[in-house]
């Protein structure tokens, strides 16, 4: 090993840094966080260091450096990019055995910087010895998005305990597994919710001898739209920590793919115009898995409390006095207008967004059309791909005008992606002729006419250059209206 991993205690100790440009500006945040006292030599001082003096947070020497610089330091740091002057640094200090480093100059350095992911107080550092920088890096942003932001609280509550769970549990191995069951049991999700009254109670049943570990835990988890990218840390979180995933036909398989391996999965198969699984089913399953005490993972697609009946099953969880937690997605009408390049809202056509579902007769009934024919607003509608004909006529008839430009979005965000645009007049013609099938969202208003340009192939799916070409190959423009995307 090259470079002996530690931690240091700057606290108080005088630390020189050579140079007073932005590197050495960077260097200096991280030690001022570590507390240490900065003096920094250079003959052109930034700002920053000169601001931070008058403040009294260091000191500034405004002179070229000298060997006797380093003398009394517990740490040097040469950030001035001049290869003869950081050798004359790295001497310096190697005579005087202070730790050196000098910014991407690997061979005048006696001490190297990790990357790290701040968790405080929990730190992880990476190294690659200087051989590969953006590797660490790289390694850096998978470690980011998989440590919950929280992480650091749950480790400083932990610390709280620690004195107290030595003196009661005195067996080492005992209280390492005591400290496993804790980290294993629902603390993290805890904290995550922002409940650390709850974290407290965790610690003190599993003192009094209870098991917390078969505590189980909903997460009403957003799937977003489609595309994998768009779920959130927390999503991608749950999906890796949970025992079950229960998820809706919606959800695709390359966010499925995200979740733990050795999960089970359990497709609860809600697609239009077949009710395989009744919504009572599906709240009763949950309730039963949670209180075997499985962590599960209920994934839906967009975001759980758009249309998508999470209202309900929290409701039922709620009275079953079950633990869960909610993860907001990205829901369908942000994602596919944003695929489409579509606005919701426009300072010059739209001031408002009203999301509706045109799901069954009895909510189309109910929907209040003469709010809805208003316009300078976007009708976003979820479902009700069989009722298109129906929107239109109460649109039209509430004074909406037939040239009101409209967009279909089929599968949105993903690779089979389909964008048909035209006007509200022509919405169930255009849906039949292009034999529009579920998933697609419906945008209307005069949002819909922007983006990119009509009738070209904008939307170009994701995936290999062939299967591109013989997508392309199929892209068709009908002369009422532009359509891009595949042919079924
Ligand atoms: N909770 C979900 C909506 C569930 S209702 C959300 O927030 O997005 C199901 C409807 O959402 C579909 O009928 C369709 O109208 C819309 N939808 C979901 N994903 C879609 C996608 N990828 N492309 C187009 N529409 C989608």
């Amino acid at each position: 090993m090259e470079f002996f991993p530690a931690f240091l205690k700057l606290e108080g100790r005088d630390v020189l840094i050579v140079g007073g440009g932005p590197i050495a500006v960077r260097k200096a945040r991280l030690l001022l966080d570590a507390g240490a006292r900065l003096e920094v030599v250079a003959p052109e001082i930034a700002d920053f260091f000169l601001d931070a003096e008058a403040r009294g947070e260091l000191k500034t020497v405004q002179r070229e450096f000298r060997d006797t610089d380093v003398v009394g330091k517990w740490l040097v740091v040469s950030a001035t990019g001049r290869t003869e002057i950081e050798h004359r640094v790295a001497r310096a200090a190697e005579r005087e055995q202070v730790f050196c480093n000098a910014v991407d100059d690997i061979e005048n350095c006696s001490y190297i910087t990790p990357a790290i992911v701040d968790r405080d107080p929990v730190i992880v550092a990476i190294s690659s010895a200087g051989t590969a920088p953006v590797l660490a890096r790289r390694i850096r942003r998978q470690l980011e998005s998989t440590l919950p932001a929280r992480l650091g609280r749950l480790a400083r509550i932990a610390g709280r305990w620690r004195r107290r769970v030595a003196r009661q549990i005195d067996d080492l191995g005992s209280r390492v597994r005591f400290w496993e069951a804790f980290f294993d049991g629902p603390a993290m999700g805890a904290v995550a919710n922002g409940d650390e009254e709850a974290v407290n109670g965790i610690i003190e049943s599993l003192l009094a001898g209870n098991r917390t570990d078969g505590a189980g835990e909903a997460m009403l988890v957003g799937a977003g739209p489609g595309d994998p990218d768009l779920i959130t840390l927390a999503a991608f979180n749950s999906l890796q920590s949970a025992d079950v995933i229960l998820h809706d036909r919606l959800v695709s398989n390359d966010v499925l793919s995200l979740a733990r391996r050795d999960a089970d999965f359990i497709s609860v198969g809600k697609s239009p115009g077949c009710v395989a699984n009744r919504q009572e089913e599906i709240n009763a399953l949950l309730i039963k898995l949670v209180s075997e005490g499985k962590r599960v993972c209920r994934l839906k697609g967009g975001d759980p409390f758009v249309f998508g009946r999470g209202g309900e099953e929290a409701d039922a969880l709620a009275d079953a006095g079950l633990p869960y937690r909610i993860v907001p997605g990205i829901t369908a009408a942000a994602g596919c207008a944003a695929a489409a390049g579509i606005p919701l809202t426009h300072r010059d056509d739209a001031q408002s967004v009203v999301l509706i579902t045109g799901h069954g007769r009895d909510s189309v009934d109910r929907l209040d059309w003469p709010s809805l024919a208003r316009d300078r607003q976007t009708l976003a509608v979820y479902m009700g791909v069989r009722r298109y004909g129906e929107i239109m006529r109460k649109l039209i008839e509430h004074g909406r005008p037939a040239d009101t430009p409209i967009a279909i979005i089929e599968r949105g965000t993903t690779p089979e992606q389909r964008v048909l645009r035209g006007t509200l007049g022509q919405l169930p013609m255009l849906a039949r002729a292009h034999r529009v099938e579920p998933p697609a969202i419906l945008i209307i208003g005069d949002v819909a006419k922007r983006g990119r340009n009509f009738g070209q192939p904008f939307d170009v799916p994701r995936g290999d250059p062939a299967t591109l070409a013989a997508l392309s190959a199929t892209t068709t423009t009908l002369p009422i209206a532009g359509i891009t995307g595949t042919r079924k």
